[in-house]
């Protein structure tokens, strides 16, 4: 670390614009080596810094001389004049896993970026493994997900657990969200502004997990990941990319509960999953079903 400026001079200003200039080539160096942002609190010092403001006023240079000494301010213009200094993650760097769902649930909040929040109980916002290798993606959460706010543990959501499970996965070890956070009214389809307000929140959710799959439920979930308005029945079945991550879409629960015969096209496709995620090493704990 350089040495902090000395100013010999008694008068405190010159020592004030000393420090002050020390403190700017320390800012431009850190800038330069990714620091994205500092966050200066001048009140909250802890407090032995605060009995060196009473000490004889003379520089740091003393104890700057230690080799690797972090030089303590010990005038009262150094005092003043040193912030605590935080340093944020650079941009580049996003928070991921447990941390980076927490931070964009904050953000967040009590949303009323769209229509829908007036009508809704809860936002539906994600449930499961925040650093898992598979994620499901839904459409929007329906009248027993708005109550309890978690995806997926209606009717539609109870065999879509199943599902899970028969791939030898449970809920758990799974990350499961929506396009949409909040229910549409009498579950109409979700809206094209609605989309545009919460699907940036989606991409930011599957950024922060960094999934090694995602299988997308139904065709609003896969033509919004995809922008690609092909019908869910012939685009089923068929890896595709979403940002590189490999991406199935699927039938949706909901359409399988009213036509049980395409069950089999889904667990085709579910199976097909599990054997993308072998080819990379990533086996369910469980033993899946036939
Ligand atoms: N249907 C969905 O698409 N999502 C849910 O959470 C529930 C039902």
């Amino acid at each position: 670390m350089a040495d902090l400026p000395s100013d010999d001079s008694g008068d405190p200003r010159a020592e004030l614009r000393a420090v002050v200039g020390q403190l700017r080539t320390n800012l431009t160096q850190r800038a330069r080596s990714g620091l994205a942002r500092v966050s200066v609190d001048l009140t909250t010092r802890p407090a032995p810094e605060r009995k060196a403001a009473a000490a004889p006023a003379r520089t740091g240079a003393a104890s700057a001389a230690r080799p690797g000494a972090q030089a303590a301010p010990t005038t009262p213009a150094a005092v003043a004049a040193t912030p605590a200094v935080e340093v944020v993650a650079a941009p580049d760097k996003p928070r991921t896993g447990a941390a980076g769902l927490k931070l964009l649930r904050d953000e967040i909040g009590d949303c009323k970026r769209c229509k829908l929040a007036p009508s809704r109980t809860n936002l539906v916002y994600g449930v499961g493994n925040p650093d898992a290798d598979l994620v499901f993606v839904g459409e929007a959460p329906g009248a027993d997900e708005d109550a309890q706010g978690e995806p997926f543990v209606g009717k539609a959501g109870q065999l879509l657990t199943k599902m899970i499970e028969a791939m030898g996965y449970s809920r758990s070890d799974v990350y499961i969200c929506n396009v949409l956070k909040c229910r549409p009214p009498a579950n109409r389809n979700p809206e094209p502004d609605e989309v545009a307000s919460c699907e940036p929140f989606l991409k930011r959710q599957l950024a922060a997990i960094r999934p090694r799959m995602i299988v997308a439920l139904g065709k609003f979930a896969a033509q919004c990941l995809l922008r690609d308005d092909t019908p869910i029945t012939r685009m089923r079945g068929g890896l595709r990319s979403y940002e590189g991550i490999p991406l199935m879409p699927t039938l949706h629960p909901a359409y399988l509960l009213r036509d049980p015969s395409k069950k089999k096209l889904a667990w085709e496709d579910l199976k097909a999953v599990n054997a993308a995620l072998a080819r990379v090493g990533i086996h369910p704990p469980r033993t899946p079903a036939p």
